[in-house]
């Protein structure tokens, strides 16, 4: 069986592919199917994470006709009420490293900052649709620490590992990761 992951994130396909390579299910990313390259990614304008998954899914399913999986993930912090949520890939309207330290900034000094990664993870086939929902929680700390991932990781400390995100290989943080908890759940 071949799934197409909705996601030009590479980090992000690199995490599905390990863990689906493990129940022989061929992930590919979906730049790896689509002729066009230039196709807009959809626009993500639903009000919770759930929705915005689905919007992809029905998107990239429309375009490539292949069984689609989608997360749309993020990071909820406490003390800033749940932000950046649905909102943490364009907090700052710059890169990675700009939307940590805007949270940092906006954190204040209330270091470490009780925080959760949320993932809503949707299959669709264009007639059906499975979800799935991980969630990982920890501290937001006050520096960076560590290379690995993309997007919070680095200041994203989770307390039983003693380490962010950004010091564990793939494997250990597909163990305990939102995106890692969901893809089980949707595979079980
Ligand atoms: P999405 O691609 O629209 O789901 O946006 C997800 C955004 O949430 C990413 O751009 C990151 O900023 C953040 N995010 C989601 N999952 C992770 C993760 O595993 N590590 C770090 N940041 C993440």
């Amino acid at each position: 069986m071949r799934i197409v992951v909705g996601s030009r994130n590479q980090h992000k396909i690199s995490e599905f592919k390990k863990e689906f390579s493990k129940i022989n299910i061929e992930v590919v990313g979906v730049d790896e199917v689509l002729i066009d390259k230039n196709v807009p990614d959809p626009i993500e304008d639903g009000n919770t994470f759930k929705e915005n998954a689905i919007i992809k899914a029905k998107y990239y399913y429309d375009l490539t006709k292949i069984p689609c999986l989608c997360d749309d993930s993020g990071l909820c912090v406490v003390d800033l009420n749940g932000d950046p949520g649905i909102n943490s890939a364009r907090y700052s309207g710059g890169s990675d490293k700009d939307n940590r330290d805007l949270l940092r900034k906006n954190l204040k000094g209330i270091f470490p900052a009780t925080a959760y990664f949320n993932c809503d993870l949707i299959y669709y086939d264009g007639k059906e649709i499975i979800s799935a929902n991980g969630k990982v929680y920890g501290e937001i700390i006050d520096e960076e620490r560590g290379c690995e991932g993309f997007g919070y990781d680095a200041i994203f400390y989770y307390p039983p590992f003693n380490k962010t995100l950004a010091q564990m290989d793939m494997d250990e943080k597909n163990q305990i990761s939102h995106r890692g908890v969901a893809i089980k759940e949707m595979i079980n």
